[in-house]
């Protein structure tokens, strides 16, 4: 997304803010299937609460927290804050918080006055330590440092403190290095493709992964940046699509009152939402329109379906807009 003209002060703020806007809008289907969450909120946008751990609207979980940590460590002792960011890490443990991974509860649990030696204990004990964990809380290096280097190696080391297995490690620089890009003013595709390029998440750019989006910090990235990658466009093309929609549901309701529309600028092709309720207040349903003969927009053919009603002023929304197409 292009944000030039934007302070560098502003993009920090953003990435921040951002955070703790995703926490607290994904917090609430945290577990859940993707046929679970679609089950219940359809496309979720706006941030309810609720979910496995009874969140209030707008409270965040362990991913803003330990942001918070990394971030204040670092104000504190920017050349080396290893020590700053593990006391803050400590003190939110000893806050008794509702949400915390087991691998960083595991490292907690262990330290003893050496973060990556808890790391290590920490993987021995459970058998594994690729989780997210440390992917989740590491943006504030990106926002810290200026140098490409630096931001990698410091990456890591906030990784390693909780998170042994090198993958972690990994993920966390390639992700803030791909941050420190587009805080520098990059647009975003061309930053995912050159930090990417050559490494095992490459593929994810360009097809979805043949994985489930889990706790495994591979999982977790390799969809995070096909998401990126097509959701963002897709996304915008719905947006795009439901403003020229909304333009043109109005001139032609302005036009030709309640009767069954046909598209000026697309002659033959109607879609359900160009139906509109008559003066008497007879509902004209999708399939009124697929019997006159009507075409369904390309992309949008699940709003044929007679089950969607739309009244006289009913206009999709981008988000129905990008539901409905299937996003
Ligand atoms: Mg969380």
């Amino acid at each position: 997304m292009s944000d030039r003209g934007t302070s560098l002060a502003d993009r920090i703020k953003g990435g921040l803010y951002g955070v703790a806007v995703g926490d607290a809008l994904g917090g609430t289907t945290e577990f859940m299937s993707a046929k679970e969450i679609r089950r219940k909120y359809g496309y979720l946008t706006d941030i309810v609460g609720g979910g496995v751990w009874d969140l209030e609207p707008g409270e965040v979980t362990d991913d803003t927290m330990m942001t918070l940590c990394v971030a204040e460590g670092i104000l504190d002792c920017p050349d080396d804050p290893m020590a700053s960011i593990g006391k803050r890490f400590l003190a939110w443990y000893r806050s008794d918080p509702k949400d915390i991974g087991n691998i960083i509860r595991r490292a907690f649990a262990r330290y003893d006055g050496h973060w990556f030696e808890a790391a290590f204990l920490a993987d021995q004990d459970l058998g594994r330590s690729a989780g997210n964990g440390s992917l989740m809380r590491c943006l504030p290096v990106a926002l810290a440092y200026a140098d490409p280097d630096r931001v990698d190696r410091m990456s890591r080391m906030q990784s390693k403190m909780t998170h042994y297995d090198e993958r972690c490690n990994e993920a966390c620089g390639l992700y803030n290095r791909i941050a420190l890009r587009l805080l520098n003013g990059e647009e975003l595709h061309p930053a995912l493709a050159a930090e990417t390029q050559g490494t095992p998440y490459a593929s994810a750019l360009a097809e979805a992964p043949d994985c489930e989006p889990t706790g495994f910090v591979v999982d977790t990235l390799r969809w995070a940046l096909y998401c990126l990658q097509h959701r963002l466009r897709r996304r915008r093309a719905a947006c795009r699509q439901s403003r020229r929609r909304q333009r043109h549901d109005r001139r032609d309701c302005r036009r030709a009152g309640g009767r069954v529309l046909r598209l000026r600028r697309h002659p033959g092709r109607v879609c359900g939402h160009h139906l509109d309720q008559g003066p008497a207040g007879r509902r004209v349903r999708a399939a009124d329109g697929a019997a006159a003969g009507c075409r369904p927009l390309k992309g949008v053919h699940n709003l044929w379906s007679p089950s969607f009603s739309f009244g006289p002023k009913r206009m999709l929304s981008a988000d129905e807009a990008f539901v409905k197409a299937g996003a």
